[in-house]
């Protein structure tokens, strides 16, 4: 659900091409791990950053059973478990 993760999961090579979803190409450098962002540290690279991401460190929070997600902007993450093989 998180923006990263649907970024991750967009970039996957599919095995059935009728399955292949549009790919989230993401721009911006890699931010130094030895000086993150203020707020969020995916906010240099991540499509649908706002200003407030930059003030606020996202907690991690549950939001469906068992799944948890670090991000302020609660309107973008899917509350639909991925289903694992
Ligand atoms: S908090 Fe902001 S920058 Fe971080 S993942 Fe959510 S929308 Fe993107």
């Amino acid at each position: 659900s998180h923006p990263y993760t649907q970024a991750l999961l967009a970039a996957s090579p599919k095995p059935d091409p009728e399955m292949a979803t549009e790919r989230i190409a993401l721009k911006g450098d890699i931010p130094s791990p030895i000086s993150p962002p203020s707020g969020c540290v995916f906010r240099t690279r991540c499509p649908h950053a706002i200003e407030a991401c930059a003030q606020t460190v996202p907690p991690l929070e549950e939001i469906s059973a068992g799944h948890y997600s670090a991000c302020i902007r609660k309107e973008l993450l899917s509350n639909t478990a991925v289903a694992r093989p």
